[in-house]
């Protein structure tokens, strides 16, 4: 089946008579006839529901969406995008251990790495994703354990060098985490690029509406552990909280999802509810037709300021003039996403008198929606970041992040041009 397909089919399949949506198994706990089948269950020697905490079968069927799509082995949701990238990581880090990842990422991300999985002892070095392997190359250490980066960048919209950092990760023996959430699987599928497990924030384009938090991981399952056993101890040493079970031994290509489900979903708990999987599988259906319009508007949109005279500069990576437009057309041919990044002539107080005068498209906290919206990231999601943090993550602070949503898009042109005038 091709993407457009699997959009719709993919993950549920009703049997006779049988309701043709997913149902929403609204049910923390599930029933069994003997103590014996349901022992078996917390032994992992079979496989079945117990409890919503570590699985619920609404949300499998949209995990299970989302890694076809992706083109992976197995797939699970969180609670979060945040819980996503946290569990992604946490399920092969330990104390002791140490991430690579691009300094360019989402500063949610940006904080999870750099000071809250800090003071569990595990550290990373933010590197400038453009830099040549070699130099790139020099970060890493013997307790590397992974490299993490995002297709497109949020807010900067740089597009990564895929393959570039899976050769790295992969000449190092550690795998390579790919934050797929702006690309989506439509436009790209970093597993086919080498990237070996790839997470998302089911809250942006996938949910679509603006209706629910939530994340993804996905395993292609192609990462070899057992090749790299002392590195990995988590995934190829017994257990001892499931009576001495290897993950990689027992569970060959699903290992990872497994462990991540089984322990740290089972310990941390940071599951997504039933009634949001719904949601997330009902805007998968229309991903692909929403993807297609959101690209077509933001570039229309992206040529319009280029050539506007208030307009100091403007970064898509769908733009000829963009100094990421090789990358893209290499890794997003079908387009990139609907986030595009620019500067006013006259700065920050100029960038803020223009947002207050938009009458359609809206100041909110997100990306990726329907409407569209926009915010200042220096003054809103970045504002912990110091100036030098800031530009070193490539976040200009008069830089304002625009998501063209699916409107009409002569309307958002009006819209904003009345704003530019204004200013
Ligand atoms: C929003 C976002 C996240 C965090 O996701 P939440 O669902 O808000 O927790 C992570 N990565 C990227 C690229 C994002 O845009």
């Amino acid at each position: 089946m091709k993407t457009e397909t699997k959009c719709l089919h993919s993950g549920y399949e009703p049997k006779n008579g049988e309701p043709r949506q997913v149902p929403i198994i609204q049910s923390t706990t599930f029933k069994y006839d003997t103590s014996d089948e349901m022992g078996k269950l917390f032994d992992l020697e079979s496989s079945g529901y117990f409890y919503t905490r570590l699985q619920n079968p609404t949300n499998d069927c949209a995990a299970a969406k989302i890694a076809d799509l992706e083109g992976g082995v197995a797939g699970m949701l969180t609670s979060s995008g945040q819980a996503a990238n946290f569990f992604a990581l946490f399920n092969i880090c330990e104390t002791g251990s140490h991430i690579v990842a691009s300094s360019s990422i989402y500063g949610g991300t940006f904080n999870l790495l750099g000071i809250t999985m800090k003071k569990m002892g595990i550290d990373c070095t933010f590197v400038d994703q453009a830099l040549p392997e070699e130099e790139l190359a020099k970060v890493f250490k013997p307790n590397t354990r992974a490299v993490f980066g995002e297709t497109i960048s949020n807010p900067t919209v740089s597009v990564l060098d895929i393959e570039k950092f899976a050769r790295l990760a992969h000449s190092h023996g550690v795998p390579l985490i790919i934050d797929n959430t702006f690309a989506t699987p439509v436009n790209c599928q970093p597993i086919k690029w080498g990237a070996d497990i790839v997470t998302h924030s089911t809250t942006k384009y996938i949910d679509g509406h603006g209706i629910s938090v939530g994340g993804a991981i996905v395993d292609s399952g192609n990462f070899d552990w057992m090749a790299q056993a002392d590195k990995y101890p988590g995934l190829t040493t017994p257990d001892d909280s499931y009576h001495g079970i290897v993950y990689a031994e027992k569970f060959g290509k699903l290992a990872y999802i497994t462990k991540a489900t089984a322990q740290l979903m089972r310990d941390l708990g940071s599951i997504q509810s039933p009634q949001n999987a719904f949601y997330v599988m009902n805007g998968l259906e229309s991903l692909h037709v929403r993807m297609e319009r959101h690209c077509e508007n933001a570039l229309a949109v992206a040529k319009f300021l280029n050539e506007n005279e208030n307009v100091a500069w403007v970064e898509y990576p769908d733009l000829p003039t963009d100094s990421n437009y090789e990358l893209a057309q290499k890794y997003l041919p079908k387009g990139s996403c609907d986030v595009l990044a620019f500067g006013l002539k006259g700065g920050r107080d100029k960038s803020i008198k223009f947002m207050d005068s938009l009458k359609l498209a809206t100041i909110a906290t997100h990306v990726a929606d329907a409407k569209t919206c926009l915010l200042h990231p220096a003054s809103h999601t970045h504002r912990q970041m110091t100036d030098e943090q800031l530009i070193e993550a490539g976040v200009a602070p008069d830089l304002i992040r625009l998501s063209v949503g699916l409107e009409n898009v002569d309307d958002l042109i009006d819209d904003l041009k009345q704003a530019l005038q204004s200013i």
